[in-house]
């Protein structure tokens, strides 16, 4: 059986070695439009902060892929898609035909309208290529300024900050990593992102890339301006769709996939941030290897996994700080319980979100002890009415809830 894959980052690798280890006889391609093996993307700001060198990014080099027998062809790119014929058509014009099809080509950073965009300096983040740029760039100037202050924002703002640039965050929310953090908890962490040199500016929505074709600040609406000769936009990402759109397939904000990730075309699955589960394209890496997992098993033997969902779990880690962020940790409504604990002293923010009795969420920044046991009880869905009022106290012990206790 001939399964093609279309896309080398984490999705597609985690499938096609699990569809090895599922059928060793299977014939497995990997198409990759970049040039590089695969690579880990949260590294790319280990090199960009000077920290690690392009060779040790390579997570999975050539010789891996031919150790697993997985045919890899990099810097391909498919550009059509025939599922009648159950075929590919490559950049080169050449044809490569699939039993089985899963399409892992991910997502590319989304940039808001704003005047001034294709300035020299202005970049965004998400391939190998974009670091190197960045990189080369970060070396000419002084200042940056990172436009939005979500994880991947914060990250970037301190990889540029250790490469030795001064560096300001833009983020369009009243406070930052407005889909992991309430106010409460983003005033503690401005605090101490601000302890380590980064200036944060909040409520501050992007018109204009100032500068005389070469960037060297922005301007925001309510007419502040904000110095930065290397201006990065992190404002999310759009699944890369174009592919599936192109042959019909059902899309959305991304290829709609349904519990065995299959697509509305047969033989056709989708995986990670091009995949829209249940009206989710979750943009992580833990969804997109679950969701890899589940698709390699259906796409050896059909209907063998389902897919139920992955709960968001983040861990930002900014110089002394490690913030974790899980499940429905920003809902609002009365049918939320929110319990808070906040030691700013201690740079510490404690908060669960409770519905019907189980913790469905939670905010956790320095609290590190807390992270196993709290994600333990919204797992097993442990009812914890009868302990509400003594949940964040210092000595309470969760693992004592917990079924691994
Ligand atoms: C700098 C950075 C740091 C991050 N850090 C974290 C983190 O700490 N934790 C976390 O959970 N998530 C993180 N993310 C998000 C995470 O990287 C993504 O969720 C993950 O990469 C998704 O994997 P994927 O395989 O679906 O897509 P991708 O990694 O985008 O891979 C898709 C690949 O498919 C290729 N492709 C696209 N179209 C085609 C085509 N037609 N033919 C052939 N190939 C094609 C693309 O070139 C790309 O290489 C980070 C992202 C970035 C940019």
């Amino acid at each position: 059986m001939q399964h093609v894959i279309a896309g080398n980052g984490v999705a597609g690798v985690t499938a096609a070695q699990a569809i090895k280890q599922a059928d060793s006889a299977a014939e497995v391609h990997i198409l990759g439009a970049e040039p590089y093996p695969y690579y880990r993307r949260p590294l790319l700001w280990e090199f960009i902060a000077g920290q690690t060198e392009q060779d040790a990014l390579y997570f999975r080099p050539p010789a891996w892929y031919a150790e697993h027998g997985i045919h890899l062809h990099l810097g391909t790119r498919a550009t059509a898609l025939d599922p009648a014929s159950h075929q590919l058509t490559l950049a080169d014009g050449s044809t490569m035909p699939y039993d089985r099809l899963l399409l892992a080509t991910g997502g590319l950073p989304f940039v808001p309208p704003c005047e001034g965009t294709d300035k020299q300096g202005v970049f965004t983040l998400r391939t190998l290529e974009d670091a190197r740029a960045i990189k080369a760039h970060a070396q000419d100037v002084s200042t940056a300024v990172v436009i939005g202050g979500g994880l991947l924002g914060l990250e970037t703002a301190r990889a540029l900050r250790t490469a030795g640039l001064g560096v300001t965050v833009v983020e369009f929310f009243p406070y930052l990593l407005p889909r992991q953090l309430d106010a409460e908890g983003a005033e503690v962490l401005q605090s101490l992102l601000e302890a380590q040199g980064l200036q944060i500016v909040t409520a501050g929505v992007t018109e204009a890339i100032l500068g005389d074709g070469r960037a060297d600040g922005i301007r925001l609406k309510d007419g502040r301006t904000v110095p930065g000769e290397l201006v990065l936009f992190s404002t999310g990402i759009r699944s890369q769709v174009a592919l599936a759109q192109a042959a019909e397939l059902e899309v959305n904000r991304g290829i709609v996939v349904d519990q065995q990730l299959r697509t509305s075309a047969q033989d056709i699955f989708a995986a990670g941030d091009a995949a829209e589960f249940d009206g989710q394209v979750y943009g992580i890496i833990p969804a997109a290897v679950e969701q890899a997992r589940a698709a390699a098993a259906n796409m050896v033997a059909p209907g063998s996994a389902t897919y139920t969902g992955t709960i968001p779990a983040t861990t930002l880690k900014v110089a002394g700080a490690e913030l974790t962020s899980v499940g429905e940790s920003v809902v609002e409504g009365e049918e939320y319980t929110h319990l808070r604990r906040t030691d700013g002293a201690a740079g510490q923010y404690r908060k669960l979100v409770l519905h019907e009795g189980r913790v469905v969420g939670a905010i956790l920044l320095n609290d590190k002890p807390r992270v196993r046991p709290v994600t333990q009880l919204i797992d097993q869905k442990v009812d914890v009415s009868a302990y509400t009022d003594r949940l964040l106290g210092d000595d309470f012990d969760l693992k004592s809830l917990t079924q691994a206790h």
